[in-house]
């Protein structure tokens, strides 16, 4: 039986576009899942997207649209970027799904059966940028969190016995040390609740874009309430459906909620409170990060400094955001972003540090020993140097993974990079390119240990850095002759499994040099992107004060990619992109007044989902209830004759003829992803 790993992200609030700093917690996410199931680890990845609550409903009267064309719209450039970033998330929930809708009534109802909801009035002042309301005195008073001139509002709600819960939290946080980290948020909120724990309300009547209160639809639930229960209800909480009611007991409690610092009082407070009152598991850790800053300052719209993930994704490539965010920033506390600081890490460390190490040791493989990884000699070519080299990848090894973790993803690449520089070191000072020019067998031995030592610390870098920068790295392990990293056993990793006569694949370079054009690309693009924003629309701020962001503009054209593929060639990370599933037609019935439409309902193992497919005029609807198809999962919805279409089912469509459904010859499960 293997571990499971369960960990989330925040969801992203879709008052404004996603930016660098959206990118940062997923990212460190992303890395976290990526290295669990190297580990083994039956792992799933949750993000998603917040959509309810007044700000957004205000914000979307601002653009004149509804809140939910609003929130399709923001929602689809989240889940684009991140699907652009390789990011391999296993579902992303948005909150005004049904599937999320239903389960939060059922988790409402619980915690009202259970005695902790009760009917009264709240006089005070609400905070509509933090959607929070806020023990302050006075119309316009400001919020004590952010400043800003609160609102007054008197309305008869619904409160949630938070008061209640004060001495379970207290005890909670002193007998799991571990459940928020760093200590200095755990620090904050214990005082916190120390401080007296007042009833908190959880609904609203005075605008009407939210999930209604079950039995009581005047009202919408507190926008908090709606958004933390995500982490439940995208799992199967709630639900009457076998599988995912088995994903559920499967997977909860969360192993993991990676949060910024500002939302630590809502997931440390409010939402173990909320699991304890409907009597259930608490996840197992809450981690928070810091904020990202632009050159020492806060981004913000005012002061024009946001950056945005696709500039750096256009010039340099997602491996070098990835790396720069984590290597750069001490994870849990601010960092500073800026270009410079970008393309000097990206030199130094990727394209003169791992790069070059992987290139001029692959290269001289393939020119001195034709290709094939050469046997270490045991006898009169060993030398000190050689076995400091296996001691110091031995050591990293250990060092690195109990770095990583902890989330010391800062400490680890650094620890990581130190047996780069030391295998550098060694090459150079052992000049193997001097000792190819004598055919004698003990040159010729000698430099096949140099050689073989060189490349078995590249493997083992590589491997252990493979969550971080995943697409240069499985580029090096295929050029090395081992095929797919990711399938690649992490627990088993030691020195000396490279073989003997390991023929490598074609050595190409991974991290080309970025020139000083780079930098000025990116802030170029970023101006544009700027500039544009000032003459348009204002657009809402947004829930994170770390993560104000600018507003739609025209894309400034893309560079050129820092990977070169071939033509019309994809790499398996672009492959990757493509979720397809395993999915069962549950429900299947024409379209009116469209003769080739179907439309569909299709059970993926944790949702059903509503698909529109051309396909009536290949299959009776009857026939295909029962079947088992495949369907490109992350496909952004898209409206067809009026219905919502989430998600393409896969079929072979010949010139002129009737297309025939993708399907499998022998019983595979529902919801199993093809890859
Ligand atoms: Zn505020």
């Amino acid at each position: 039986m293997s571990k499971k790993f369960y960990l989330t992200t925040p969801i992203y609030y879709v008052n404004a576009r996603p930016h660098i700093g959206h990118a940062y917690t997923t990212i460190a996410c992303d890395t976290i899942a990526r290295r669990q199931r190297m580990l083994g680890a039956d792992t799933f990845f949750l993000t998603g997207t917040d959509e309810h609550g007044q700000k957004i409903e205000r914000a979307a009267e601002a653009a004149g649209k509804t809140p939910q064309e609003f929130a399709d719209e923001v929602s689809a450039q989240f889940r684009t970027l991140w699907n652009r970033m390789g990011i391999t998330y296993d579902d992303f929930i948005r909150t005004t799904e049904d599937r999320h809708k239903k389960r939060v009534h059922e988790l409402f109802r619980q915690i009202r059966d259970n005695g902790h909801i009760y009917k009264g009035t709240y006089t005070g002042q609400y905070c509509v940028f933090d959607e929070l309301y806020v023990d302050a005195v006075g119309p316009g008073a400001p919020c004590p969190e952010c400043g800003r001139p609160t609102e007054t509002v008197k309305e008869e709600n619904y409160f949630f016995k938070l008061s209640a819960f004060a001495d379970r939290l207290m005890q909670l946080y002193t007998e799991q040390p571990d459940f928020i980290r760093p200590e200095t948020r755990r620090n904050e909120v214990m005082s916190f609740v120390r401080g007296g724990l007042r009833d908190l309300s959880i609904s609203r009547s005075t605008f009407s874009w939210g999930i209604p209160v079950p039995d009581d639809p005047k009202h919408v639930i507190y926008v908090w309430l709606d958004a933390l229960a995500n982490y439940i209800t995208a799992i199967g909480y709630g639900s009457s459906h076998k599988g995912a009611q088995e994903a559920f007991q499967k997977y909860w409690p969360a192993d993991l909620h990676m949060i910024g610092k500002e939302i630590v009082r809502f997931h440390c407070v409010y939402w173990p409170a909320f699991l304890m009152a409907a009597e259930l598991p608490l996840p197992k850790s809450i981690v928070a990060h810091g904020w990202l800053l632009f050159e020492e300052s806060k981004m913000s719209k005012s002061r024009g400094n946001i950056v945005r993930a696709e500039t750096i994704l256009d010039v340099l490539g997602a491996d070098a955001l990835r790396y720069f965010l984590l290597r750069e920033v001490v994870f849990g506390q601010d960092g500073s972003f800026s270009f410079d600081a970008l393309v000097q890490r990206y030199n130094a460390d990727l394209a003169n540090g791992l790069g070059n190490l992987a290139s001029r040791t692959l290269t001289m493989i393939t020119r001195y020993f034709r290709g094939e990884v050469p046997y270490p000699s045991a006898t009169v070519s060993q030398k000190a140097g050689d076995s400091a080299i296996a001691e110091t990848a031995r050591k990293v090894i250990a060092e690195y993974s109990s770095l990583v973790d902890q989330y010391q993803f800062s400490r680890a690449l650094e620890v990581a990079w130190s047996l780069v520089a030391a295998v550098d070191k060694y090459i150079v000072e052992n000049e193997p390119w001097a000792l190819a020019e004598n055919q004698s067998e003990e040159s010729r031995s000698r430099l096949a240990t140099i050689l073989y030592t060189s490349a078995e610390a590249l493997r083992i870098v590589t491997a252990l850095v493979h969550p971080v920068i995943p697409d240069a790295t499985a580029k090096i392990w295929a050029q090395l002759g081992l095929g797919d990293i990711r399938r690649f056993p992490l627990p088993d990793l030691k020195w000396g499994q490279l073989q003997l006569s390991t023929k490598l694949g074609n050595v190409e370079p991974v991290f080309p040099r970025a020139d000083k054009t780079a930098i000025e690309r990116m802030q170029k693009m970023e101006d544009q992107l700027r500039s544009g924003t000032t003459v348009t629309q204002a657009e809402p701020e947004t829930q994170s004060p770390a993560a104000p962001v600018a507003t739609h503009a025209a894309v400034a054209p893309a560079a050129k990619p820092a990977v070169v593929v071939p033509d019309g060639k994809i790499t398996i990370d672009d492959f990757a992109k493509v979720e397809l599933r395993v999915g069962q037609v549950k429900v299947a019935e024409k379209v009116k007044g469209a003769d080739k439409l179907l439309r569909l309902e299709v059970d993926l193992g944790t949702e059903v989902r509503q698909v529109v497919a051309g396909i009536a005029e290949s299959y009776a609807p009857e026939l295909l209830v029962g079947r088992k198809v495949v369907i490109v999962a992350n496909l952004a919805p898209r409206k067809l004759r009026g219905l919502e279409s989430n998600g393409m089912i896969v079929a072979a469509s010949p010139e002129g003829g009737k297309a025939v459904l993708a399907s499998f010859l022998e019983d595979v499960p529902v919801g199993t992803r093809l890859k």
